[in-house]
């Protein structure tokens, strides 16, 4: 299976915190996974996703994170590029907030390749909410793992 996914780190949020999550993208998902942390032109809030396909255009799937201040818990565009609003997440428990993080991207990647929202036990659950995504798993279904890898399989598949 290649996963390609860039991690990156957007507005206040520091690259050491992205390597649990790639660690994380690893086991649930697969590989390989880089953190790049770059330095990104600031732009309006809402921007950030265009900026990220800009400054990436090779990359197949690209997931930033970071305190946006605004915006949906994890925005979408392009069809290979998602932000997570890690200030939307965040908890005075440390564990819970990378926990989210984990989930929020863990879903963020499913709908970028290709996965429809789940109805069972699983990380592709509806995640509009806070509390939403603390009742989601991290994890699949057995469902979405096998279209997953399907997805996965097929050669230069992007969702449109
Ligand atoms: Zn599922």
């Amino acid at each position: 299976m290649d996963l390609r996914v860039r991690l990156v780190p957007l507005e206040g949020m520091e690259a050491r915190f992205l390597h649990p999550l790639a660690a994380n993208v690893l086991e649930v998902i697969g590989g390989p996974v880089m953190v790049e942390p770059v330095p990104l032109a600031k732009k309006r809030p809402g921007d950030w996703v265009a900026a990220l396909g800009a400054a990436f255009p090779d990359d197949r799937w690209v997931v930033g994170v970071g305190f946006l201040s605004r915006g949906p818990l994890i925005a979408f565009g392009g069809g290979r590029v998602a932000v997570v609003r890690a200030d939307r997440l965040i908890d005075s428990d440390g564990r819970r907030w990378l926990s989210r993080l984990m989930k929020a991207v863990n879903h963020a990647i499913g709908r970028l390749v290709g996965l429809e929202a789940c109805p069972s036990d699983c990380v592709m659950g509806p995640v509009d909410t806070v509390q939403a995504l603390d009742a989601r798993p991290r994890f699949f279904c057995d469902g979405c793992r096998k279209a997953l890898e399907a997805s996965l399989r097929a050669p230069g598949s992007p969702p449109g």
